[in-house]
Formats: structure tokens, C-alpha cells, sequence
């Protein structure tokens, strides 16, 4: 067998690297490398810019964590947006919602969507809902321009480097308030806690300028840099720990639970401190 590996580097100090069976896809798109490989241990996994996106064999946990804790806090949402999220993972999740009417997904680069397509069809099958509406387009332009009402806005974005940076910024959230319904919430995927802590803090300062109530939760992502993967909720009234939505919890996901929706909000102390307090 050939000795083939993938690196994601992250610092001068530390890369990660997967053994592969083979480069299933490879191209340079107008806005990112993009790749698709063959693991040994995690099936196949999404690169973007060498940074790994998804795997096979995990991505239930990320996905049903940033989509079903939000769907879940809110008493009842019908229109959502979504920021990024290309491969169609956190899309496949809101539209678990029955009472879910009406899914904007606005992704910037439209070979993601085709080629998670092609290559991961159990995690991008739900592009063919009537209910899912796909926009390629930069999500910071869409939002500043939109004139739609959304009661849940999932920023599934990359890390803050290139064109996802402007995603985490003050601006974008106050522009995703200004079309967030008067009891609207957002929830921003905000990195690792243990190996970007400095991008977790400034997600979570710059939304504590736009809502009154912000809160964090954590998940276990084995295939991303250091496992634990944070989450950012901003919300205008319903508080985000707790169920809201009256319809019964999802019986058939793979991690999340009602349990687990209250658990997952208690933080470790080195999380907690890293938050901003209010001033
Ligand atoms: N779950 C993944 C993670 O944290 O590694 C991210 C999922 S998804 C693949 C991220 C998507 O955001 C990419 O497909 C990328 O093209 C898209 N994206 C980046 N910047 C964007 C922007 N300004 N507007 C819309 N989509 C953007």
C-alpha cells in the first residue's frame, strides 16, 4: 500500500495528519483548495485551504450540535438561515423540523455544495427539499441586503481566516439582528476553547455587543484541532439553555438529547474563564 498522508498544520509546532487510501478529489476553486480523501480511520473526509471540514464518521455530532440546541431553545422555528455550511450537514438537520417552512442557505462557493454532492450524499442529500432554498453568494453581502424576517440563523462558517473573517465581526452580527425577528436567535460555530481561544473570546465579546443573552456550549469533535468545538448562541428573549420548542425532542439523532441540551451548557472552568464578563 502506498504510504499517503494528509497534514493539516496548524502551527510551526503542532500539525495533525491522516493516513489516506486515496485523493478522490482535488481542485482550486475561485475562493478556496478543496479536497476530498480517503482515510483509514474516518472515512472520507471534506478539506478546505488544508483544513478539514467534515469526516464521515463523526460529522453527526458536529452537525446535530449546531443545529438541533438553537431549534430546540426557540418555541417555534419556521424560517431559518444558514451561513456557509456547504455541505449540507447543519441543512440536513433543520429540516428534521417538521415545523420548519422555510431554509435560506447562503454559501459563497458553489463547487463546496457540488462537490459534497457528489461525495458525501448522506450528508448533502437535502438540497432537493422544497423547503431548502440555496444562494450562492457571499453571506455578508446577503445579509446586509436581505429584507426577510428569520427566528433561527445557523453561521456555519470556516475559521476566521479569508472570507469567513468578516463572519465573526460586529458588523455581520448586527447586521443578522437587524433580520432576526424580534425573538430571533443566532448561533455561530466559535472554534476551539483549548487551541483558538483567542478567536472563541472575540466571538463571544463581539456578539455581547448585539444581545442581550449569550451563552456557549461545548462538543466533542474528534476529527477538529484539540477536540472540544464551541458554540455561540445569541439570542433577544428565549433563554438558550433551556427547551422552548414546544414539539417533542427528536427521537431519532445520534447525540444530541434533552439531557444532554441542559448538560452541555455547564462549562469547565478554563472555558468560563475565558469568557468576557458584561460591562
Ligand atoms: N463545519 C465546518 C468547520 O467548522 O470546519 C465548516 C462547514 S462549511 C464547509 C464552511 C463553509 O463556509 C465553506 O463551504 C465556505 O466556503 C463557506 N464560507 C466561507 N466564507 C463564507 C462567506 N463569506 N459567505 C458564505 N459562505 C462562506
Amino acid at each position: 500500500m502506498h504510504d499517503l498522508w494528509f497534514y493539516e498544520k496548524h502551527t510551526d509546532g503542532y500539525e495533525v495528519r491522516w493516513r489516506i487510501t486515496n485523493v478522490l478529489h482535488r481542485e482550486a476553486t475561485p475562493y478556496q483548495q478543496l479536497a476530498v480523501l480517503e482515510t483509514i480511520e474516518w472515512g472520507r473526509i471534506l478539506v478546505l485551504d488544508g483544513v478539514l471540514q467534515l469526516a464521515e464518521k463523526d460529522e453527526y455530532v458536529y452537525h446535530e450540535m449546531i443545529a438541533h440546541v438553537v431549534m430546540n431553545s426557540h418555541s417555534h422555528p419556521e424560517s431559518v438561515l444558514i451561513i456557509g455550511g456547504g455541505d449540507g450537514g447543519a441543512l440536513r438537520e433543520v429540516l428534521k423540523h417538521q415545523q420548519v417552512k422555510n431554509v435560506d442557505l447562503v454559501e459563497i462557493d458553489q463547487r463546496v455544495v457540488e462537490v459534497s454532492r457528489q461525495y458525501f450524499p448522506q450528508v448533502a442529500g437535502s438540497f432537493d427539499d422544497p423547503r431548502a432554498h440555496l444562494h450562492i453568494a457571499d453571506g455578508f453581502d446577503f445579509v446586509k441586503t436581505s429584507d426577510r424576517a428569520y427566528d433561527v440563523i445557523i453561521v456555519d462558517s470556516s475559521d476566521p481566516i479569508g472570507p469567513s473573517e468578516k463572519l465573526f465581526s460586529v458588523d455581520f452580527y448586527l447586521d443578522l439582528d437587524r433580520i432576526l425577528k424580534s425573538d430571533g436567535m443566532v448561533v455561530v460555530q466559535s472554534e476551539s476553547p483549548v487551541f483558538y481561544a483567542h478567536h472563541f473570546a472575540a466571538c463571544h465579546s463581539n456578539l455581547l455587543q448585539v444581545y442581550p443573552n449569550v451563552a456557549v456550549y461545548l462538543a466533542p469533535v474528534a476529527t477538529y484541532v484539540s477536540g472540544p468545538w464551541a458554540f455561540t448562541i445569541g439570542s433577544k428573549q428565549h433563554e438558550p439553555t433551556i427547551i422552548n420548542n414546544q414539539q417533542p425532542v427528536l427521537s431519532d439523532l445520534k447525540y444530541y438529547t434533552a439531557d444532554l441540551h441542559k448538560a452541555v451548557f455547564c462549562l469547565p472552568r478554563y472555558v468560563q474563564d475565558l469568557i468576557p464578563k458584561p460591562e
